[in-house]
């Protein structure tokens, strides 16, 4: 008895002191040179809107649709780094710094203590809490415009900068949907990026790269700047998630470490074997000694400790076994280790588009997902531009409405779930919500601006300006309706009409205003007061249909009286200056509007028509078809088309439907214009115009305007008819007769071009099992194709997916619809609708698409420039006029540079922007690749002199693309890889731009060289040309 109680007692003691001992585990592993090395790198991947809106995820409400609270992670990292100082954490996603405070690490910062901001300034200079990728959230990288993409980076950069002085070292595009060349070398090389790291590849090249180890490469993206503009860049081998079974947040699945003896289900050395067994079939696959471990996924570590725990128990018991070692990481330390390994890697060019994770499942709908929202974005993202010149040239106010809130409303924009359109339909609405507040205080400022060119010929002091400007406020929406209140309203009401056209490029423009009116009793004058020609187009039934009831929708009013005319006049405008024109009521006899000759013809009951009265020309068939494109003896067969997919509701042998991420037709079915329907020609002095009712919920309208030499093709879809249960995905195309050998181009981000061969892969052999959507690819900017003699282009007006399907044929998707979710995770429907009260309908797009044949070689030229025409439209701005006070002082013709000097036709101002203490950024890009053009695709010269005549420019300093960091700074840092021995072949040698004289200030531009600059000036002189 007495044996046995002594017995109880002792193991009774044995458990008490195993339960009070206090585990330390060793977690100091650093790299070891010859064993396998497993990074351990802890990562969270806080998408900015996605099923929820930014604010729902940053607090953690709206969990009944997904269990999400950013706060939470950030919250819980910093106790969980405290604790342990070698553990690592990476945060990615900036968002916000401005008057919004949109979410994530920005707004999470705001809240904090001085003494929380002091230990995570500390945990980042140890290195313990490294901020990655550093943008405002991670851009998709498929249908952002690289405009959008440097802005959104610029942002986050500075911010990272500003308040821990470093500089971001990693790209870290885990979670889009393919990889874009622009993303590579322009946002990885050019922003000072030593690598760049992903999830999604093709699952047919992700499975031959595993077979050859060749997951990490070296990536050129540019044709242009080759190895001077190279990354190391790593596909991940699954997913950005860890290794199967090794999940440890909160109710995970994951077995933990049991490594109490005194409990049951101990399982070190099951986990170990664990460990190692998945880090060896990791090293199977990957080249050095070196693996990562991508350890977070979705919102993870919102409690950090549970993952913490759990990693700090496997570096400890996988060290002591020894077979492997792991180590807590950072992706730069994994770099390091990387380049430290000394040895050549495989080269990779071109991009990774477009992505299928299986053999059914491309992920090429989302090119154009929501239409309406990709162009909005786009518009905005032009206006922006436009509104940070304006506001440079007026000198920026102190307070009043500013760009902070439309930069920070583009910046969140371009994340991989906004603007490719995979977020649920209340998360869209919130970002357009946002874009709709960012752009009201930028109009107010942009009036502002305006108002004080105009009215004085000194930028002093311009407090309070009395004029007072409109404009097509919501442009997108209104004027493209025909819906613009300002020069409706002023005309009828007896007042007279001042027009601002402002233009934001850096060449001097001719081009053509259309702005709707209530009446063709008026006559157009220039600042000189001269009569200008100018043509009345009436207004046909399909726009007062989409005019009445997007106002009523979008503006909860009804639209009133209807404007009569689409009134059309020439304008010419000043490098990044405005002209002003007046409208006014008619005098007497004198010059009116040319009215449009409008005929309607019944199809078939005529030989054929033609529109175009300059050098271009546009025949139609008897039927309406659209058949031949003459100009300067260029006479091409052209044909264009309309057809529906259908949309895939899953097969026997495959669930996946197309949706809002993928594209899985079935079935290709022609759309056939209405036989009975007439066609309406108008003709005028200025543009010629070709009507068509192609069925009850599609309207085209072909135009050519006399001065220009491409065609202009407008539409109007939808709403997209699904009353037969089925969804569809409407495209059109464009069919020549010319023989293009299955190979086109389109361009990456709207830069570089990429060639693309129907069926084919640079990198692999292809294994077709989706002709149409395995041939799709993203369109920022264009799409062109090439024989022997010639080349046809076509420009889009925002992102769209398309393809050359068939020889001589390109085909652009400009609208989708679906009934069914395809599977990745949005769970909901692309089945966009418009309601006004509770009367829905489907989405009605419209939009443009312009195309063009040149000689063989001579196609860049319209691309590039008009291209960036339609990128940075005019900008408008109306104000009413009393008749009996027209101005007569003031400034009617402004231009910001030096009246005599125009920038070169090759290059653009990208970024004119004021400083905090009278700084500028200015970033200038050439527009053309190497051996784009060749006249064009030359190195260039700008003098900055020039550009800032009222101003002495003390300093001009280069600095990295995001400008967080001097240039020299950036480069000198820059690691150097090797590729694969033949690779070397065959690089020619890279132009860049030199130096710039302090004294000279003359800036050289190579092709596709983008230059950075911060000025300083040393004297305001604020006299402004006029
Ligand atoms: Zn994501």
């Amino acid at each position: 008895m007495a044996i046995a109680v002594l017995a109880f007692l002792l193991a009774l003691g044995r458990i008490l002191s195993a339960e009070s001992k206090f585990m330390v585990y060793n977690t100091s592993a650093s790299i070891h040179p010859t064993k396998l090395n497993v990074h351990l790198v802890p990562h969270t991947h806080d998408d900015v809107g996605w099923l929820k809106t930014i604010d729902q995820y940053y607090v953690g409400s709206n969990n009944s649709i997904q269990r999400a609270c950013v706060q939470n992670v950030l919250d819980s990292m910093v106790p969980a780094l405290l604790a342990d100082k070698n553990r690592k954490f990476i945060y990615v996603e900036q968002a916000s710094s401005f008057q919004c405070h949109h979410a994530f690490f920005q707004r999470w910062w705001r809240d904090q203590s001085e003494a929380t901001k002091t230990i995570v300034k500390q945990l980042v200079h140890l290195g313990q809490l490294e901020l990655i990728n550093g943008g405002m959230c991670m851009h998709d990288e498929a249908v952002p415009h690289y405009i959008d993409m440097i802005d959104q980076t610029t942002l986050g950069h500075w911010f990272i900068k500003e308040e821990f002085g470093v500089t971001p070292r990693i790209g870290w595009q885990i979670d889009p949907f393919g990889h874009s060349a622009v993303q590579a070398y322009l946002l990885g090389a050019e922003v000072g990026f030593d690598s760049f790291f992903f999830g999604r590849i093709d699952y047919q090249d992700r499975a031959k790269r595993k077979n050859e180890k060749s997951l990490e490469v070296i990536w050129r993206g540019s044709k242009s700047f080759g190895s001077s503009a190279q990354i190391f860049a790593g596909a991940f081998p699954e997913n950005y998630e860890p290794p199967s079974g090794f999940y440890f947040e909160v109710n995970a699945a994951s077995p933990i470490v049991q490594d109490d003896i005194s409990l049951f289900d101990y399982n070190v050395q099951e986990r170990v074997n664990d460990f190692v067994a998945a880090a060896v079939a990791q090293a199977n696959i990957t080249r050095t000694n070196h693996v990562m471990w991508t350890m977070g996924t979705d919102f993870k570590y919102q409690y950090a400790h549970t993952w913490f725990r759990q990693l700090d128990k496997l570096i400890h018991y996988v060290n002591q076994d020894g077979r492997v070692n792991a180590l807590y990481s950072t992706p730069s330390i994994y770099t390091d280790a990387k380049h430290a390994a000394n040895r050549a890697w495989p080269l990779k060019t071109g991009d990774y588009f477009p992505y299928a994770d299986r053999a059914n499942s491309y992920w090429t709908g989302f090119f154009t997902s929501r239409p309406a929202f990709k162009r909005y974005v786009r518009v905005m993202s032009g206006y922006y531009l436009a509104a940070r010149q304006l506001e440079f040239f007026r000198g920026r106010a102190t307070s009043g409405p500013n760009t902070g809130s439309l930069a920070d409303a583009l910046a969140i924009a371009q994340h991989h779930d906004a603007i490719t359109g995979t977020e649920k339909q209340h998360v869209a609405n919130d970002y357009t919500k946002r874009l709709a507040i960012g752009y009201s205080e930028a109009e107010a400022l942009v009036s502002s601006s305006l108002a004080c060119l105009v009215e004085s010929a000194s930028n002093k002091e311009c407090g309070s300006p009395i004029t007072k400007f409109q404009q097509a406020r919501n442009l997108f929406l209104e004027l493209k309706n025909c819906y613009c209140p300002p020069s409706e309203t002023a005309l009828s009401n007896g007042k007279d009409l001042m027009l601002v056209v402002y233009n934001p490029l850096g060449w001097k423009r001719e081009d053509i205003v259309q702005i709707p009116v209530m009446t063709g009793d008026i006559s157009v004058h220039d600042s000189e007061g001269n009569n200008v020609e100018s043509q009345l187009i009436p207004i046909t039934d399909a726009y007062h249909k989409l005019r009445s009831y997007h106002v009523k929708a979008y503006l909860g009013r009804n639209a009133g009286e209807a404007p009569k005319y689409w009134l059309v006049f020439s304008v010419s405008v000043p490098s990044l200056g405005f002209s002003t024109y007046s409208i006014l009521r008619a005098q007497g006899t004198g010059a009116r509007p040319t009215l449009s000759n409008v005929s309607t013809v019944q199809p078939g009951k005529y030989s054929g028509v033609n529109i175009g009265q300059g050098n271009l020309k546009v025949e139609f068939s008897a039927a309406g078809k659209m058949t031949l494109y003459v100009s300067r003896g260029m006479k091409e067969h052209v044909e264009q088309s309309f057809s529906f997919y259908s949309g895939s509701n899953g097969t026997h042998n495959d669930p996946q439907k197309s949706g809002a991420y993928v594209f899985r037709p079935n079935g290709s079915f022609p759309i056939i214009p209405e036989k009975q329907t007439p066609l309406t020609v108008v003709r005028g002095p200025i543009i010629d115009e070709l009507h068509q009712r192609i069925n009850s919920w599609i309207y085209q309208v072909t135009r050519v305007n006399k001065a220009k030499e491409h065609v202009e093709v407008e539409f109007i879809v939808g709403p997209v008819p699904t009353d037969d249960g089925i969804g569809k995905e409407v495209v059109t195309q464009i069919s020549t007769g010319m023989m293009t050998n299955k190979t086109f181009y389109t361009d990456s981000c709207g830069r570089d071009f990429i060639e693309r061969i129907r069926d084919y892969r640079t990198d692999w052999e292809l294994e077709v099992n989706q002709p149409a959507a395995g041939n799709y690819y993203p369109i920022n900017l264009g799409i062109f194709m090439k024989d022997s003699e010639k080349e046809f282009s076509v420009l889009v007006d925002r992102s769209v997916g398309g393809s050359s399907l068939s020889d001589g044929q390109i085909e652009l998707m400009l609208h989708r619809r679906l009934l069914l979710d395809d599977s990745r995770g949005v769970a909901e429907a692309l089945n966009e609708t418009v309601c006004v009260e509770d009367d829905c309908t489907g989405l009605i797009i419209q939009g443009k698409y312009y195309f063009r044949f040149d000689p063989i070689g001579k196609g860049a030229r319209w691309r590039r420039s008009y291209g960036q025409e339609l990128y940075s439209p005019l900008l408008l701005a109306f104000s009413e006029q009393d008749g009996n006070s027209r101005r007569s002082s003031g400034r009617t013709q402004f231009s910001g540079i030096d009246p005599s000097y125009t920038l070169p036709e090759n290059i653009v101002v990208l970024t004119l922007q004021e400083l905090d203490g009278g700084k500028a950024l200015l970033r200038l890009a050439h527009l053309y690749e190497i051996g784009e053009d060749k006249e064009l695709s030359v190195t260039t010269e700008v003098q900055l002199k020039k550009l800032f005549p009222s101003k002495k420019i003390g300093k001009a300093l280069e600095m990295s693309l995001s400008a967080n960091q001097e240039r020299a700074a950036m480069e000198s840092k820059r690691l150097v890889w090797q590729v694969e021995d033949s690779a070397e072949e065959g690089e020619t040698e890279v132009a860049r731009g030199g130096p710039v004289d302090p004294i000279e200030l003359i800036v050289e531009l190579a092709p596709m060289e983008i230059r950075t600059f911060i000025l300083e000036f040393t004297e305001f002189d604020t006299v402004i040309y006029g």
